[in-house]
């Protein structure tokens, strides 16, 4: 028999699907149930080799919600910048643009931090304030709304990070109210293990091939970029003091981003064919290549962390929803990890869904109501378009040969550096504080 006191159920416990959880429940309480089914629930994450930069406004959120406090010992704040531009071989690589990394006093413009940290983080907090977990794969799922509508949808094939979902999910079946003109007032949703749970709003927060995207016919425009990000962890002699380095070099962005102690996390983008070989060199071949574009600047380099490679794409789903569902994070979109933003881009949509969710709840209205998803869409699709646009933009003007679009960007990024106004604001929108931000990004409780 299907439970059916869930309010929302979210697929999906990653950074997003476990953050929205923690927001709704601190906001609504006990009443109000929230679940989240995931199969990695429990599971260890010290095989995600990525840290990630949480840009000022991403961590006013953690702080809201009590998680930051979990992690600030293992965060470093970023506190100063660098952009280079330069072939590979060049002795010297002129520093373009820099940036001093504060927003507020005191307040970095973005902390680097281990992905496990942050997720265990935000476990540990979930079970603490009430969230159901599931550690179960949800949601194969047949939607009678959605049937006939030329399913599966184009552009919705799994080639961002190349690999199926976790785990076979089942089925689920939004329940048509009579009373209602036949539109749905719950959705059935068919876990792993048989179990059904019934809710008024299922969330996709299950990553960029989401199944629950898919399954409800939303397609995605995208691309790959024929590029992977090679990740791994670097210890070094002297302190990086803070500064993160971004060297655009012709096969595209080379990242030195300071961890914890005498380390930094490197995301290292090459041609994707590339990329596999020289993961798979030995290791002195993989170090003499990781010095070439790290240089001697730290002193000694030593690989301290395993290797890994992440095919990159671009894919923005064409919907954020559909009838009683909402995408977020990579389900929603993925982008290209050259400036950072993936995660905040993700975070940004919690918040928004949390906050329109919130105010419906308070005034007695339902979670899944199309004025709450349409609000929702609203308020994240044009922002996710354009820092998508942008991102891809600017890959693929560094990421190439040509002297001439070389003099273009060094132009642009000389201009940027000389005048004040336009760089405090592109620390402010980097940062996550421009435009229509919602309440959790601004520190403000629900
Ligand atoms: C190399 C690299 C570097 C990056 N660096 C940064 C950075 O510095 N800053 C930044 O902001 N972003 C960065 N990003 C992007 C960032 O990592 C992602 O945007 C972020 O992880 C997305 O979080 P998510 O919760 O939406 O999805 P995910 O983290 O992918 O989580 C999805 C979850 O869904 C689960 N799942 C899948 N299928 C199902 C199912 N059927 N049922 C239930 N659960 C399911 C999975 O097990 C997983 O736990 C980077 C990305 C890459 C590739």
């Amino acid at each position: 028999m299907a439970r059916t006191d869930i309010d929302v159920l979210i697929a999906g416990g990653g950074f997003t699907g476990l953050t929205l959880a923690i927001a709704l429940r601190q906001a609504l309480g006990a009443p109000f149930a929230v679940g989240v089914a995931d199969p990695s629930l429990g599971a260890s994450h010290a095989g995600d080799e990525r840290a990630s930069a949480v840009v000022a406004a991403g961590r006013r959120l953690f702080d809201t919600l009590d998680v930051w406090n979990g992690v600030a010992d293992q965060a470093q704040p970023i506190l100063d910048m660098v952009v280079t531009d330069s072939r590979l071989d060049d002795a010297i690589r002129p520093v373009f643009l820099t940036f001093a990394g504060e927003i507020e006093t005191g307040e970095p413009f973005a902390h680097m931090i281990e992905n496990h940290y942050l997720v265990d983080a935000l476990e540990a907090k979930a079970r603490e304030v009430g969230v159901e977990l599931y550690s179960l794969a949800a949601a194969d799922f047949s939607h009678p709304a959605l049937e006939g509508q030329g399913r599966p949808p184009a552009g919705g094939r799994g080639w961002v990070n190349g690999e199926p979902p976790p785990t076979p999910p089942r089925s689920f079946y939004p329940q048509p109210s009579p009373s209602r003109g036949g539109s749905a007032q719950r959705i059935d949703v068919a876990l792993a293990n048989n179990e059904t749970l019934s809710c008024r709003l299922l969330v996709a927060a299950d990553g960029p091939q989401s199944s629950i995207r898919a399954k409800a016919g939303i397609a995605t425009h995208g691309w790959t970029y024929r590029q992977s990000a090679l990740v791994t962890t670097v210890g070094h002699e002297r302190d990086h003091q803070g500064r993160a380095e971004e060297h655009f070099l012709p096969a595209g962005p080379f990242a030195i981003l300071p961890l914890k102690g005498r380390r930094s996390s490197i995301v290292w983008t090459e041609a994707m064919r590339e990329a596999e070989r020289i993961v798979a060199l030995p290791d002195d071949g993989f170090h003499a290549e990781l010095e070439r574009r790290f240089k001697l600047h730290l002193g000694e380099i030593t690989v301290v962390g395993a290797r890994r490679i992440h095919p990159l794409g671009f894919c923005v789903a064409r919907s954020f929803i559909a009838e009683r569902i909402a995408l977020v994070g990579d389900a929603a979109h993925v982008i290209h990890p050259v400036a950072g933003q993936g995660l905040n881009m993700g975070l940004k949509d919690v918040a928004a869904l949390a906050e329109a969710i919130v105010d419906a709840v308070r005034l007695g209205l339902d979670p899944g109501s199309p004025s709450v998803l349409e609000r929702y869409q609203r308020w994240r699709r044009f922002d996710t378009m354009s820092m998508g646009l942008a991102t891809d933009g600017i890959n693929r003007l560094f990421s190439n040969r040509s002297d001439v679009l070389r003099l273009v960007r060094d132009i642009g990024l000389g201009l940027v550096e000389r005048v004040p106004n336009l760089k405090r604001l592109f620390i402010r929108e980097a940062a996550g504080l421009v435009g229509e931000v919602p309440k959790l990004l601004r520190g403000e409780a629900l």
